[in-house]
């Protein structure tokens, strides 16, 4: 009874102080609120005692459940050292180690670790320091950014001009710099109207081609997310996509920017996205799941060219102007750490090797329900599409709200999942057992058949 008087009350005030992000609030105002109060590996606990499996790892970051011991230990002893000092003018142990330790598992070339606070800040660093690597090599002209249109990169205004979010481009079109884009390779919806993965990817790579020729002289680099669009929809890439971006960036002088914050630690399958085609960007991001999911920490990784460009006299001003109060926070990067080594430990990787295979075994069931469009899925990240009709890949209308309702649905049944408009996603932590993984497979089954019977 008091525990339920407690929830009455925090949710009470939920609605008369805060305000969420990307939430419209009258909706949320009128809305059941679920607060959470714990967690025990794969599940979150609200504050009247539900559990609910975690079927999107808190927005894709979890990675070994929640309350993983040797995390867990790691954050307490870093705090019987030091919870944080400035990474402005001084350093700390757990991001020297930590940056050691990055530099060894990334694609090889990435040789120089840059700490920031999100993924969305890891973008802007990595889009600045582009720009002012051609500044600083005399190519003045080479300003503008290449983007695969749909893609995401965060909600700051530099990483949204370089994102493809149509909607976010209406918003605050006024505030964004100028960018290119190219046609993602979306096989389900090519707008050449063909979707056999060969010729999309020659089709997207032809226009990169076609636009790198003609304005080179003005690009500073191509930035994408390798393999799987998350955000868009989960868009997974033809292969052979990103290495042949690679080979034409490189034959037309331009960087190449991998976005490795969805994809990155384990989420496809492998470590990071780009390692499946063996291919090294010259600058990559990385957030989400570094930390396994615990404190918020990312990092831009540059190649030793790209550094270099940076070193001068001091009145040269060829200094890198970034830095934020929490940069190379110490508990998240010790956080971190127990999460790398966790990845060794656990064989996390091989672990999760028949998990994905189940998974796919699964989904390919899910195809039973009419309305389920398309299932893309790279490892543990998934994105099932759901249309009005099979044949003529009619989307839902918006105001259906397809995916919500069928999240409101998985809520009841005991699984957290979060939609990308009609795109059902399924990311569970990496470390989710054969048994909860089928279970919330069920769930959404479940929630996608009822939410679209007709
Ligand atoms: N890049 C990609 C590929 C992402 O998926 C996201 C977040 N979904 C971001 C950048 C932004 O990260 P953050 O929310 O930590 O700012």
């Amino acid at each position: 009874m008091t525990q339920a008087l407690s929830t009455k009350s925090l949710v009470d005030k939920d609605k008369q102080h805060l305000w969420h992000p990307f939430t419209q609030m009258r909706d949320w105002s009128r809305e059941e609120v679920l607060i959470i109060e714990r967690a025990e590996g794969s599940w979150l606990i609200d504050t009247d005692g539900r559990r609910y499996l975690d079927g999107v790892s808190s927005l894709w970051c979890n990675l070994h459940g929640h309350r993983v011991p040797e995390i867990d230990a790691a954050i307490r002893d870093q705090l019987d050292k030091v919870a944080h000092s400035t990474f402005l003018g001084l350093s700390n142990v757990p991001a020297i180690e930590l940056a050691a330790r990055l530099v060894e598992i990334v694609p090889r070339g990435l040789s120089r670790v840059f700490y920031s606070d999100s993924g969305s800040e890891a973008v802007e660093i990595a889009l600045k320091m582009a720009f002012q690597y051609w500044q600083q090599k005399g190519f003045p002209d080479k300003k503008k950014f290449v983007k695969l249109s749909q893609s995401y990169h965060g909600d700051t205004l530099g990483s949204v001009s370089v994102g493809g979010i149509e909607l976010f481009h209406q918003v605050y079109g006024p505030l964004l710099f100028e960018t290119c884009t190219v046609e993602t390779p979306y096989c389900y919806r090519w707008s050449g109207g063909f979707s056999d993965p060969d010729s999309v990817r020659e089709a997207s790579l032809a226009q990169l081609e076609a636009l790198l020729k003609e304005q080179h002289e003005s690009l500073a680099a191509l930035i994408m997310e390798p393999l799987m669009q998350g955000a868009a929809g989960m868009i997974l890439q033809p292969p052979g996509y990103i290495s042949r971006a690679r080979e034409l960036t490189r034959k037309y002088n331009v960087l190449l920017i991998f976005d490795e914050v969805a994809t990155g630690f384990g989420r496809t399958g492998t470590l990071f996205a780009a390692e499946q085609e063996g291919v090294s960007p010259d600058l990559m991001t990385a957030a989400k799941g570094l930390t396994g999911g615990y404190l918020p920490l990312a990092v831009t990784l540059a190649s030793e060219e790209i550094y270099r460009a940076f070193l001068g006299r001091y009145d040269e001003m060829k200094t890198f102007f970034h830095g934020h109060t929490y940069t190379a926070n110490p508990l998240a990067c010790a956080a971190a750490l127990a999460s790398l080594e966790l990845f060794e430990k656990n064989r996390v990787l091989e672990q999760l090797q028949p998990k994905i295979h189940l998974m796919a075994e699964r989904l390919a069931g899910f195809y039973d329900l009419e309305a389920v469009g398309d299932i893309r899925q790279l490892g543990f990240m998934t994105g099932i599409e759901l249309v009005r009709d099979r044949k003529t890949k009619e989307a839902y209308p918006w105001e259906d709200k397809i995916g919500i309702r069928v999240i409101e649905k998985a809520r009841k049944k005991g699984a957290i999942l979060r939609p990308l408009g009609p795109v059902i996603v399924l990311m569970p932590p990496l470390s989710i057992s054969v048994e909860d993984l089928n279970r919330l497979l069920d769930i959404t089954f479940e929630s996608i058949r009822e939410a679209t019977q007709r």
